[in-house]
């Protein structure tokens, strides 16, 4: 008799989660999978999807704007919330299904449950209608992902606010809009709402948007955005809401109030540890309450290991699915294997989009490299006949001894589009007299990296 229930137990069946329980029943090994809501988790279910559903949504106001200077005798009409709503639950019901379905091919079990730990083999899996049973596993893999953060200092948050979450499933879509961040979320809604004819300010703590991008990004897409009619605040924390009828009022730390239709906040998202018993292992939640791992996935328990965002190392999905397949080479192939998190690219889905890779110039600064930077800004072909001062924005780094590209930052349209192949040429370490030997694509935006001087 097998000493264990399961090979492989894993918790969370989001894109990382499943990937390596699709691998390792691929493998032949008996795999269990817990969740307790989909499976897709965030990226199928509440993020990437049906976000950049919503996204393709709210720019067509601007491609009807750049019809109109191509000729075509078109007006903008209504849009209907409810239709669009309907159409992206269906998709994100699609996808889950499918996730669901390459579980069962694989032959991996998925079990709707919550699992929590009783030890280091054995957790307790809950149903929701509380009947509650033990199973065994020889290895264990969390990936349980995260959830949006609301700061608890500020009284009436938890009452009067939404969080992205909440977006896919609005009743209606408000007047006027305040979301409160400055990071990828908090831009990306930004864009989505503003396009969607809703009066959206963004009000951010600190001085700049986007903290951690590459700083003439952060200005580009900050002046970007106000030209398409989004109101930013900086320096700016709200401290107390209230609602009055169908307002909220916003009290902020500059003594001021603000009236607003809604309010979205995206200041941040936690690793999701809540119910799964760590407190029983010997493992301790870090400072911002993720789960430690070496760069092999694995946690203080040799045989216990942790993928994806409740890690909280990069929180991107392709970057759980990589660590799935590394844990799945590590812990079952006995081949250990360290996904390298460096020069990941990603892309942010604001208006215009921010593609990235590499090192920012303030991080090349801080480590001390010199550098040269070859930065460009040209007004898009598409915009051409409709005029406006809106511009797309491309900045090489490049280390000056070795020639090689370490950063490229690119704001505009299709930015997301090509920064996954500039990200092949930074990965690749080429240098740029690499990149100008490659000839350009004519027209188009991207050969601007090519041709850069
Ligand atoms: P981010 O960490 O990107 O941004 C959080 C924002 O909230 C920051 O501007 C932060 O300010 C602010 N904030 C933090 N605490 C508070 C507070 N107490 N009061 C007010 N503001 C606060 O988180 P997001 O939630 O936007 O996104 C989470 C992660 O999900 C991203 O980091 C990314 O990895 C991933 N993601 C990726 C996407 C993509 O690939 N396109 C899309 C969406 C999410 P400060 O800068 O001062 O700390």
């Amino acid at each position: 008799m097998a000493e264990y229930d399961y090979d492989l137990f894993v918790i969370g069946a989001g894109s990382g989660g499943v990937r390596a329980a699709r691998l390792a029943a691929n493998m032949g090994l008996k795999v269990g999978v817990a969740e307790e809501d989909r499976p897709g988790g965030t990226c199928v279910l509440r993020g990437c999807v049906p976000k950049k559903f919503m996204v393709y949504a709210s720019e067509v106001p601007s491609n009807i704007d750049y019809a109109r200077g191509f000729g075509w005798d078109v007006t903008l009409g209504d849009f209907n919330w409810h239709q669009f709503k309907t159409h992206n639950q269906a998709e994100v019901t699609r996808l889950s299904g499918i996730y669901g379905s390459n579980l069962a091919r694989a032959g991996a079990e998925l079990i709707p449950c919550h699992a929590g730990f009783k030890d280091d083999h054995t957790l307790i899996l809950t149903s929701s209608d509380g009947a509650a049973r033990e199973v065994t596993a020889k290895t264990i893999l969390i990936a349980t992902g995260g959830w949006p953060f609301l700061p608890q200092h500020c009284p009436g948050v938890l009452e009067h606010s939404l969080t992205s979450n909440d977006m896919f499933e609005l009743p209606e879509l408000p007047k006027k809009l305040v979301i409160v961040g400055g990071g990828y979320i908090a831009v990306e809604f930004a864009g989505i709402m503003n396009g969607l004819g809703v009066d959206v300010t963004l009000m951010y703590r600190g001085e700049k948007i986007l903290r951690g991008f590459d700083s003439d990004v952060r200005d580009h897409l900050s002046a970007e955005m106000k030209l398409r009619g989004i109101t930013i605040l900086t320096g700016v924390d709200p401290i107390k809401l209230h609602t009055e009828g169908d307002d909220t009022i916003l009290h902020l730390n500059n003594g001021e109030t603000f009236t607003t239709g809604k309010v979205m906040y995206a200041s941040g998202r936690k690793p999701k540890t809540e119910g799964l018993n760590l407190d029983v292992l010997d493992i301790k939640l870090d400072v911002h309450g993720a789960i430690p791992v070496d760069a092999f996935s694995r946690t203080a328990i040799p045989h216990i290991f942790a993928i994806g965002d409740v890690t909280n190392r990069m929180n991107l999905t392709p970057v759980a699915i990589r660590e799935a397949v590394a844990f799945v080479e590590t812990a079952l192939k006995d081949n250990p294997v360290a996904f390298d998190h460096s020069n990941i690219p990603t892309a942010v889905f604001s208006q215009p989009e921010i593609g990235t890779v590499g090192l920012s110039e303030d991080d090349a600064k801080a480590k001390g490299i010199v550098y040269d930077v070859y930065q460009t800004r040209f007004r898009p072909m598409k915009t051409a006949f409709v005029g406006g001062e809106s511009r797309t924005f491309m900045k090489l780094i490049v280390e000056a001894d070795s020639d090689v590209v370490i950063g490229c930052h690119l704001v505009g349209h299709d930015a997301g589009e090509m920064i996954q192949l500039a990200g092949i040429a930074v990965k690749a370490r080429l240098t740029k007299a690499q990149w100008d030997a490659t000839c350009a694509v004519h027209p188009t935006a991207a050969e601007e990296l090519v041709t850069i001087k």
